[in-house]
């Protein structure tokens, strides 16, 4: 499987840092939306993707009980150091990981960050948020429009670092030559429907620039919140490429924290 991947975190238009963190390198993919006082969001969301980046050995599309123990790993390690440092109490943190190879897409989701699966020019939402609107939505209490402006729309059900464990929903889906897999925060899917991610899939063939169109969708929408874009192009069959190989050249990374760990 060939793929090709673009990644993109902006601060947005109104909060004053980026809590986002985020890894793309494959096959390996991570977004991490933090939440907390002061920097606090962004120590989460940073651990989160230095927690993964120490499981990616140990990973494999035959075992995604590892992507499952990795994500709980990173729960107990939040949860810990929130509840030893003062300035970091209550801190926490989406995860949204995905692990490519074999031609699957193995997925870990915790809280409200999105995995989406664009195919034959169909948007899919791959990862059900944990979350109380996605709950309304999913017994038919609201509609999915009417979810963008309830007041609930950001309150998350689980979160890695808030409780001593947490129940990480995994998914996995058998991927095609032209699949085009998307991973953001809520700055993106808060803001931009459905509808409007799917026209900048479908019409922006490169996707860095595909990526940035996204982004700066978000804002024009108001880009109330930090906005983290992953995309995975499946351009190939063939045997998975040696991800030594190719490591430094894909690996994207927005934290100095997570950039020193590289290898
Ligand atoms: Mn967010």
């Amino acid at each position: 499987m060939k793929l090709r991947i673009a990644a993109e975190s902006d601060r947005g238009l109104v909060r004053r840092e980026n809590e986002d963190s985020f890894l793309a390198s494959l096959p390996l993919v991570v977004v991490a939306d933090g939440v907390g006082g002061q920097n606090a969001g962004e120590v989460a969301s940073a651990l989160a993707v230095e927690v993964l980046t120490e499981w990616k050995p140990r990973l494999s599309a035959r075992r995604p009980d590892r992507l499952r123990d990795a994500a709980r790993d990173a729960n107990r390690r939040i949860y810990t150091r929130a509840q030893h440092e003062t300035s970091l109490q209550g801190m926490a943190t989406t995860l949204t990981a995905a692990w490519f190879e074999e031609g699957t897409c193995t997925l870990a989701q915790i809280g409200d960050s999105r995995a989406y699966l664009f195919r034959d020019g169909e948007l899919s939402q791959l990862t059900e948020d944990q979350s109380a609107v996605a709950q309304l939505v999913k017994t038919g209490r609201i509609s999915r429009e009417e979810a963008y402006t309830h007041p609930w729309r950001n309150r998350i059900l689980q979160a890695l670092g808030g409780a001593p464990d947490v129940v990480v929903d995994m998914y996995s889906i058998q991927l095609q030559v032209g699949d085009r897999l998307l991973i953001a925060s809520d700055g993106l899917t808060d803001e931009v429907r459905d509808d409007s991610l799917k026209d900048v899939l479908a019409t922006v063939e490169d996707p860095e620039l595909a990526g940035r169109t996204l982004i700066a969708r978000a804002k024009e929408a108001g880009g109330r919140d930090n906005i983290t874009v992953v995309l995975v192009d499946v351009t190939g069959n063939g045997d998975d490429e040696a991800p030594s190989k190719w490591r430094h050249a894909w690996d994207v990374l927005n934290r100095p924290i997570t950039l020193r760990r590289r290898t």
